[in-house]
C-alpha cells in the first residue's frame, strides 16, 4: 500500500471538512482519523482556532504549510500507525451497539463472534456470550475484554515498528556519540498527551536513549538517576561500551515539561497548577542537582550535559532551553520552534539549516539580561539541538494535516488507566492516563485523579473504566516473574478494595499482564477479571 498517498488522501478530507465546517466546538475534527466519542465529549474545545492563529503555519486550520526540512514520508508512516491504534479503540462502542441489538436466539453467540471478528479483528470471551440467553450479554464485561484486547493488539503493532527500526536505533546512537553523548537519558512528564514523545514529537527510535522513565511533572528521582550515572560509568570503565573511559563523551540528562498554548491555566501540567513557570523551575532544579550531586561525588572529569526541554501539547511544537558554554540552562532563553518553523518556511533546505544553526548559537533571549548566557553550547550539543528541532518541524506538519494544527482533544481523551510499569511500547498521544505505583498507597493519588477522569469519559455513560496493571520483571533473576505477578495481584486487590462501588456496579474492570525487561518482550497476560 502507497502510504504516502493514503496520508494525503487522509489529511486532504481533513482540510475539507475543516473548510466546511461551522466555525465552533468541533470545528477541527478530521474526517481522517477517527475521534473516539470521548474524545468529542470532552469539554475543553471551547476555544475556537480563529482566537488563537497557529504559531507555526498562519493558513492553519484550513490549509497546512509545507517546509522544505519535513519527512513527508515519515509523517505517512506514523499516521498509519495511529489510525490502526486509534482505530481499535474507536470501534469497539459501535461493535459492541450492534451485537446489543442482535436477537437472543440459539444462533446469538456465533452471530456476535461473528461481527467482532469482522470488526474488531479478534474473538469475544465464549462464556460471556453463551450466558447471554439468561439476562442479555453483559456488555460492560464485553467491553473491558475489547478494550484489553485493543491494547494487546496495539503494543503488538508497535513492537512491529520497532523491530523494523533496528538499523535506525544503530544509527541514532551513533548520532548521540557522534554529538560527545555517550548515554542520553531521558525524563519527560508522565502525562498521557507525552506518551508519544520520542515517536513522534522528537521522532528518535524509542531504545535509542539508554534511559527513559516518566514522571508526574518531570520530577524525576535524583538519587535514582545518579545510580544510572554509576552503572552507566562503570560499564565504560570495565567493558569500554559505549565508549572508553578515557573518552571525553558525556552523560545527557534531558527533562521535558509540557504546556498547552489554547489553555495554558487549565490544560496545563496538572502536577505543577497548569503553571508553566513552576513546570520549568521545578525540572530545572532536578536538572541542576543531578548535576551538582555528581560533580560533588565524583570530581572533575566527570562531566555531564543537562538540556531542558518544553512541548506545547496542543501543537506539539517544542522549546528547546538552549545551555550555555557552561552547560547552564535558563527559563528565559530558548528556541521555540514553533516560531522557527514560520521563520525559515519560505527559505531553500540549505538556507533553512543555516538559519536554524544561527539560532542555536543566538537564541530568543525573552527579557534583556536574564537569559543571556557565558558564550555558545558545544558543537555537539549544538548538532543534537539541531537535529531535535528539524525533526519536530515534521510533526508540527503532521499535527498541522491531521487536525488543522491543534488537537481537538487537548485535555483528557485517554483509553484506559495504565497502572505500574506502563507499556513502554505503546508510544502514542492520549491513549492511557499512567499511575506509576509498585503499591495502591504510594501511587493513591494519582490513581484517585485517574478514576475522576475515566468516571467522567467512561462511567457516566455506563461503561467500565479498563484498569490496566502491567508489570516488567527481569528474567535473568530468579523468581522474578512470580514476585511480579504477585504484585500486580495484590495492586489489582488493592483497587478493587479502594473503588468497590464502582466494581460493584461492574464499571471498573482490571487487566493484569507481565512482560521482560527488554523493549519488545511478548506481553503476557496473567488475569482478567472479565
Ligand atoms: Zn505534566
Amino acid at each position: 500500500m502507497n502510504t504516502r498517498n493514503a496520508y494525503k488522501i487522509r489529511a486532504r478530507k481533513a482540510a475539507a471538512s475543516r473548510a466546511s465546517a461551522p466555525t465552533g466546538r468541533h470545528a477541527t475534527a478530521p474526517v481522517g482519523l477517527g475521534i473516539s466519542p470521548s474524545a468529542a465529549a470532552t469539554p475543553d474545545t471551547d476555544t475556537p482556532a480563529a482566537l488563537f492563529p497557529h504559531p507555526a503555519c498562519s493558513t492553519l486550520p484550513s490549509q497546512s504549510c509545507r517546509h522544505p526540512l519535513t519527512d513527508g514520508n515519515a509523517n505517512a508512516r506514523l499516521a498509519h500507525c495511529e489510525e490502526f491504534v486509534k482505530g481499535k479503540f474507536d470501534a469497539i462502542e459501535p461493535t459492541l451497539k450492534t451485537i446489543a441489538g442482535l436477537p437472543y436466539t440459539n444462533e446469538f453467540a456465533e452471530r456476535a463472534q461473528q461481527v467482532a471478528r469482522q470488526a474488531l479483528e479478534f474473538d469475544l470471551p465464549e462464556q460471556l456470550l453463551n450466558d447471554a440467553w439468561v439476562v442479555g450479554p453483559d456488555m460492560k464485561a464485553l467491553y473491558a475484554h475489547c478494550a484489553f484486547a485493543a491494547l494487546k493488539a496495539s503494543a503488538a503493532k508497535f513492537v512491529d515498528d520497532l523491530n523494523r527500526q533496528v538499523e535506525t536505533v544503530q544509527d541514532t546512537r551513533n548520532f548521540f556519540l557522534d554529538c560527545g553523548f555517550h548515554a542520553v537519558d531521558i525524563s519527560p512528564c508522565a502525562d498521557g498527551r507525552l506518551k508519544g514523545l520520542t515517536r513522534y514529537i522528537l521522532r528518535l527510535p524509542l531504545s535509542s536513549f539508554t534511559r527513559r522513565k516518566a514522571y508526574a511533572g518531570a520530577l524525576f528521582d535524583v538519587e535514582t538517576d545518579v545510580h544510572h550515572w554509576e552503572e552507566t560509568e562503570l560499564r565504560r570503565f570495565r567493558e569500554g561500551v559505549p565508549t572508553t573511559a578515557d573518552a571525553g563523551t558525556r552523560y545527557l540528562k534531558i527533562a521535558v515539561y509540557h504546556t498547552s498554548s489554547s489553555a495554558p491555566s487549565e490544560q496545563g501540567c496538572a502536577a505543577h497548577g497548569s503553571n508553566e513557570n513552576k513546570a520549568i523551575q521545578a525540572a530545572m532544579e532536578r536538572l541542576t542537582q543531578f548535576r551538582e550531586a555528581i560533580e560533588n561525588a565524583f570530581c572533575c572529569g566527570a562531566s555531564t550535559d543537562i538540556l531542558l526541554i518544553g512541548v506545547d501539547t496542543d501543537t506539539d511544537a517544542i522549546k528547546v532551553h538552549v545551555p550555555d558554554g557552561n552547560g547552564d540552562i535558563s527559563q528565559h532563553r530558548f528556541i521555540d520552534n514553533a516560531e522557527l518553523y514560520k521563520e525559515t518556511l519560505a527559505l531553500s533546505e540549505d538556507q533553512a539549516r543555516i538559519k536554524i544553526y544561527d539560532t542555536i548559537i543566538s537564541p530568543n533571549v525573552k527579557s534583556p539580561g536574564w537569559g543571556s548566557g557565558q558564550g555558545e553550547p558545544h558543537e555537539g550539543m549544538r548538532r543534537l539541538i539541531a537535529n531535535l528541532l528539524i525533526n519536530n518541524m515534521s510533526q508540527i506538519e503532521y499535527v498541522g494535516d491531521l487536525y488543522g494544527g491543534r488537537y481537538p482533544d487537548i485535555g483528557h481523551a485517554e483509553r484506559y488507566i495504565s497502572v505500574g510499569d506502563g507499556f513502554e511500547e505503546v508510544q502514542m498521544r492520549n491513549v492511557a492516563y499512567y499511575a506509576h505505583l509498585h503499591t495502591l498507597e504510594e501511587g493513591v493519588a494519582d490513581m484517585d485523579v485517574g478514576i475522576k477522569i475515566f468516571t467522567g469519559l467512561n462511567a457516566k455513560r455506563g461503561l467500565p473504566i479498563p484498569v490496566a496493571i502491567h508489570y516488567r520483571y527481569d528474567a535473568r533473576v530468579p523468581g522474578s516473574r512470580e514476585r511480579s505477578i504477585a504484585k500486580a495481584e495484590r495492586v489489582r486487590d488493592a483497587i478493587n478494595a479502594r473503588y468497590d462501588d464502582l466494581v460493584a456496579k461492574g464499571l471498573l474492570h482490571c487487566h493484569l499482564s507481565v512482560q521482560d525487561r527488554p523493549t519488545g518482550s511478548p506481553i503476557e497476560t496473567v488475569g482478567e477479571d472479565a
